[in-house]
């Protein structure tokens, strides 16, 4: 077991990532991915999660392929990995080719500029230098046309200044199976590789892979359903938890009816209570908006076996649950309670605050103990 600088017994918070089930869940999505190779999209921290434990692990259970968003990504990743394939999706930044030539980074190009750059680039350097070609097929986010993509397959100096290692384009609706914009991307996707045979090809995110044979082309892109996403939105998450924050009990107050509690006073004891103050607030990456809501019900903590509402404010370094019906003994000082994790999943969670399972991972903070595990059998199953 790996920790941060924060002894647990020091922290008001405490992450506990369970790499065993990240390699589990990157194992199940191999399988489903069926003939394709499945990489992993470690960007941003790898979601907020740590990128240094989370892409050894994925190492370990056999994935080979990462994705960044940027450079600096990009050159952390690669001291940790000195054999991995690193694709970085923001693409080539102006003037910095050298910088990825040196990091053994291979750009995912968006534009002709870019393949314009990467190709004198090597020519100066004295060979093609690997890259992907990213398309773009409906998302209108990143990525060549489809008539720049015909220019340069037709431009056989700038075609030949490039090692092309990888077709990708990127779905808009993946987690919307019924949204028509799937299916005309998956064509127009299948026409590009039509034009570029031989090179592997990669369409899929998370939730690409579940739509289907046509999608999976020969390498998948997941992120969010590795740490443990629902790729299937609607239906049962089929991937495990893989990170746990929770909440320690700081002080438990006997509250009487009509008294409230937190800032602004916004919640007001229906009944003699007993409130736990946790030590987590929005600096712990709690979203402020799971303070105590009206419409659809509280948002909820996990504690002593048992879901507890939300109440009042969360504030930067605190929350207060209600556990009035927990027994006494249950939640004491220093009791740990859950905020997200198995019991409280990460969709879950993110819904109640107004958001999406990718933004609560990547917005959890630096303050908590970070206890990684689970890689006893590292290698094996
Ligand atoms: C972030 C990203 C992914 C991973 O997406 P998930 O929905 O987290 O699986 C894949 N491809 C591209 C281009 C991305 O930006």
């Amino acid at each position: 077991m790996m920790t941060n600088a924060i002894p647990t017994g020091l922290a008001g918070a405490v992450l506990s990532i369970d790499l065993g089930a990240l390699q589990s869940n990157y194992r199940a999505l191999s399988r489903k991915a069926g003939k394709a190779v499945c990489g992993a999209a470690v960007k941003g921290n790898a979601y907020g999660l740590g990128v240094n434990p989370i892409a050894k692990a994925l190492w370990d259970a056999g994935c080979r392929h990462f994705f960044v968003a940027r450079p600096v990504e990009g050159e952390d990743l690669r001291a940790l990995l000195p054999e991995a394939v690193i694709y970085v999706l923001d693409g080539l930044f102006p003037g910095q080719a050298e910088f990825y030539a040196g990091n053994g980074l291979c750009p995912a190009l968006i534009s002709l500029d870019e393949v314009r750059e990467w190709a004198a680039f090597g020519r100066r350097y004295g060979r093609a230098l690997p890259c992907a070609i990213h398309v773009d097929t409906g998302i209108n986010r990143l990525g060549l046309t489809i008539e720049e993509f015909d220019e340069l397959l037709s431009d056989d100096f700038l075609r030949s200044g490039i090692d092309i290692t990888l077709l990708m384009s990127h779905l808009a609706c993946a987690d919307d199976p019924h949204h028509p914009l799937n299916k005309t991307q998956a064509k127009r996707f299948s026409a590009l590789r039509k034009k570029l045979p031989g090179i592997p090809a990669s369409l899929a995110n998370s939730s690409g892979i579940f739509l289907g044979k046509c999608y999976t082309h020969d390498l998948c892109r997941p992120g969010i359903a590795l740490y443990g996403g629902n790729p299937t939105p609607g239906r049962k998450n089929p991937m495990k938890a893989v990170a746990k924050l929770e909440g320690t009990v700081l002080q438990v107050r006997e509250v009487k009816k009509g008294d409230t509690v937190g800032y602004s006073a916004t919640w007001k004891a229906p009944r003699d209570s007993r409130i736990a103050i946790l030590g987590a607030g929005y600096k712990d990456g709690v979203p402020r908006h799971l303070s105590s809501r009206q419409k659809d019900g509280p948002a909820q903590v996990f504690v002593a076996g048992k879901r507890c509402p939300v109440v009042g404010r969360i504030s930067m370094d605190m929350m207060a649950v209600d556990v009035t019906a927990l027994p006494v003994s249950k939640t004491v000082r220093g009791t740990r309670a859950e905020i997200i994790g198995p019991h409280l999943l990460i969709d879950e969670v993110a819904g109640w605050a107004g958001t999406i399972s990718y933004e609560l991972l990547t917005r959890l903070g630096s303050r908590y103990a970070r206890l990684y595990s689970g890689t006893a059998n590292l290698g094996k199953s």
